[in-house]
């Protein structure tokens, strides 16, 4: 009846579903939750305002291949995104650029400042705090320090309850200091939201005659990964199966859980035009939030009152009902327990794993979009 089984909606389910229904697999979807769309999920809230509801996305690719894949079943609202840090009641550019130097030091020292990056780094260099701290350079230490301690520290200690040394340099440098005067906080080409939104966008994509999408279907109740082979329905099932969950919960948690941070999303309706005039501030040095996101600067909408505002709290992920594992913890130990886990799925020469969850990785909306659709051609050869 089905060529292959996808296991979750999101971007990699989705992609690697619709391309595999593209050259003419029978492709059955199985989705854990009540909608498609993963954590790309936005709907309407009761106030007409499109929000987010497992926190804001914002696509942004250098990869033509993905933009033109995506552009099929969406239109775009493109713009730079840009995000300011709230720093003692002050609005600051992040990352961390050459206008926010002007922003924090007097004119002379900051086009003193300014210069001395240049000549170290060049112009229109990207560099990441861990390794600026490590310039000997008096000057350039004591501009690394600042940012250290007024953008990173305490966000970093609210996101992963760890130090920005504690944790793995890969996730700090995804916001590196900009030796540029570019307020953006992506420098990708394309950058913005689907047009009507993600789950128009990802709904498009499963809308394919060899696509059939069971919603609130957890693969455990029609499936079986024993050691050597996948059950379907109580039969083997020799066709594809891509798993895009949790590994650890495939396989009931055997070898103890993967550590994953989470969040709590606090949404507040507020009876004003707007809350903070721009889509995204970071609070990196006071509150137990991290950011407060304002969908509607997000999105463009302007056809409601009032306006919808979240506030995200992390905390350590424990597997308690209810709880989204939304980032895994990148270290030697946890990446050893992935790969005691990921072990068992080697000898099942037809199942795939893919995606932030079954690959344990801190993947961003066009790379997870990049990798399903080199898989899905993997796949199809
Ligand atoms: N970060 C920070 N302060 C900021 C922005 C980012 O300390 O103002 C650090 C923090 O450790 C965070 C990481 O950089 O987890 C990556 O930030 P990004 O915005 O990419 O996180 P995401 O949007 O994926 O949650």
């Amino acid at each position: 009846m089905y060529d292959s089984i996808v296991i979750g909606s999101g971007a990699a389910g989705s992609v690697t579903a619709r391309q595999l229904a593209e050259v003419g697999k029978r492709v059955l979807v199985l989705e854990k939750r009540p909608h498609i769309a993963g954590n790309c999920y936005d709907k309407p809230d009761k106030f007409g305002i499109l929000i987010h509801v497992y926190g804001p996305h914002i696509f942004h690719t250098n990869e033509e291949e993905v933009f033109e894949f995506l552009s099929q079943f969406t239109d775009w609202r493109l713009f730079g995104h840009e995000v300011a840090a709230n720093v003692h009641g002050e609005l600051i550019p992040i990352p961390f650029n050459l206008n926010t130097l002007h922003k924090v030091y007097d004119e002379e020292k900051a086009s003193r400042l300014e210069a001395v990056l240049i000549r170290e780094y060049g112009e229109g260099s990207r560099v990441p705090i861990m390794k600026l701290r490590e310039n000997s350079n008096p000057e350039i230490k004591a501009i690394a320090g600042y940012v250290y301690e007024n953008v990173f520290l305490r966000y970093t200690m609210k996101q992963w309850g760890q130090k920005p040394e504690e944790i793995s340099p890969e996730v700090t440098a995804r916001v590196p200091v900009l030796i540029s005067h570019d307020n953006r906080y992506f420098q990708d080409k394309y950058q913005g939201m689907p047009k009507e939104g993600y789950t128009a966008m990802f709904e498009k994509m499963l809308d394919h005659a060899n696509i059939t999408v069971r919603l609130s279907a957890d693969c455990k109740d029609c499936m079986e990964f024993l050691p050597d082979r996948v059950l379907f329905e109580g039969k083997e099932f020799t066709g594809s199966v891509i798993y895009t969950g949790a590994l650890d919960e495939l396989f009931d948690w055997k070898y103890g859980r993967l550590p994953y941070r989470s969040l709590d999303f606090q949404f507040e309706h507020l009876d004003m035009d707007s809350f903070q005039g721009r889509s995204v501030v970071n609070y990196t040095v006071s509150e137990e939030f991290t950011r407060i996101t304002e969908f509607k600067h997000l999105t463009g909408q302007t056809d409601t009152d009032g306006t919808t505002i979240v506030r995200e709290y992390p905390f350590a992920y424990t597997g308690a009902k209810g709880e989204i594992p939304y980032y895994a913890i990148l270290n030697e130990e946890n990446q050893m327990l992935y790969q005691k886990y990921a072990d068992l799925v080697k000898p099942l020469q037809n199942v795939y794993l893919l995606g932030r969850l079954a690959e344990y990785k801190y993947y961003n909306i066009d790379a997870i979009v990049k990798r399903a659709l080199e898989l899905a051609e993997t796949i199809r050869r």
